[in-house]
């Protein structure tokens, strides 16, 4: 039956071609022969392969092989690298092969939903013009610090992985905007998330936050989802503390870190010569009542943002996020509102 379908495929020059849904155990070497097609719709079969044969698919910009039984992703796909979209949701798939990846330039959607993923290999970097990635429903415990490369993305998905951290990578995707991390073992985002500023969908509900990250309240969000967390709580904890004792380290870099600022001061051409010191301290910290730089001693406080109030979005929740101060000397003064987390 297939094959009378490619026959008349063929006669009328269809541009898409469409086998979903005809219980296949494999694809008919026939459908090779519609070198003209544009899509096509393999999905809701039983398919455990691809043939060879059809990498005289040049055409080829959708493919569609959800709901089959594939195991891995079919090697012929590196041949297709005319495919913009391909969805691979619903399967076996427990990697990915660097090889084929390779092949994925110009994909601007990869939907791999619904399968047992476990590592995205560095390679993931290739797709560079990928735009929506979706991986709900793996079992991803990680994302490699290439994921940064992807610079065109917009919108990804990784909602009911195993995601316990994320690198601070994720936040050169300059122009994501949806960002779904749902119900995974999250206990921190990273530092850094004013690179996303054009971010306007974040769901974090079902992870282990504490807080949000420094300067989180500066996003432009539309919406933020975050139940079941478990965010800290708004209590006072005694305002006065005894003030500390700075190593010889931290007062040399923070002396240092004041310096560099003169850029044509002594200081910083000094540094370009000693990129062990310079790397020291390139993960500074600014304070946030004295504005004044530090390196790793600071004091963990948290500020309570209202969503309505402070955030602009629909929904008059309050939500803790980071502030650092570089001393017990800033967090003693009146006049902020800025909490201690207490270590319990
Ligand atoms: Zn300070």
């Amino acid at each position: 039956m297939a094959n009378n379908l490619v026959i008349r495929a063929l006669k009328a020059n269809s541009k898409s071609f469409n086998l979903s849904s005809k219980k296949m155990t494999e694809v008919p070497k026939s459908v090779a022969r519609l070198t003209n097609i544009l899509t096509l719709h393999l999905n809701n079969n039983s398919l455990t392969s691809l043939p060879v044969e059809l990498q005289t698919l040049r055409n080829l910009t959708e493919l569609n092989l959800g709901n089959n039984s594939l195991e891995e992703i079919p090697s012929v796909l590196r041949y297709l690298n005319t495919l913009k979209k391909l969805y691979l949701f619903g399967n076996h798939i427990t990697r990915l092969p660097p090889e084929v990846l390779e092949g994925f330039d110009n994909l601007t959607l990869l939907n791999l939903n619904h399968n047992h993923i476990t590592v995205l290999p560095p390679e993931i970097k290739s797709l560079s013009n990928l735009e929506t990635l979706s991986l709900l429903d793996n079992q991803l415990e990680e994302l490699p610090v290439e994921i940064g490369f992807l610079k065109k993305m917009v919108e990804m998905n990784l909602s009911n992985n195993k995601l316990s951290r994320l690198p601070k990578q994720i936040y050169s995707l300059s122009q994501l905007a949806r960002l779904y991390l749902a119900r995974n073992n999250l206990t921190e985002l990273p530092e850094g998330v004013i690179g996303l500023m054009k971010l306007r969908v974040l769901d974090v509900a079902g992870n282990r936050l504490s807080m949000f990250p420094v300067d989180f309240q500066l996003l432009t969000l539309n919406e933020l989802l975050c139940e079941g967390n478990t965010f800290v709580k708004n209590k006072l904890m005694e305002s006065v503390q005894a003030v500390e004792v700075l190593s010889l380290k931290e007062l040399s870099a923070r002396r240092i870190l004041v310096e560099d600022k003169s850029r044509l001061g002594v200081v910083h051409r000094a540094l370009s010569y000693h990129p062990g010191l310079s790397l020291l301290l390139a993960d500074w910290g600014r304070c946030s009542l004295c504005l004044q730089p530090f390196l790793t001693t600071w004091l963990e406080c948290v500020r309570f943002i209202n969503l309505r109030k402070d955030m602009k979005m629909s929904r008059p929740q309050t939500v803790p996020v980071r502030v650092l101060l570089c001393s017990y000397k800033c967090f003693n003064k009146s006049g902020h509102s800025y909490y201690g987390v207490a270590s319990v």
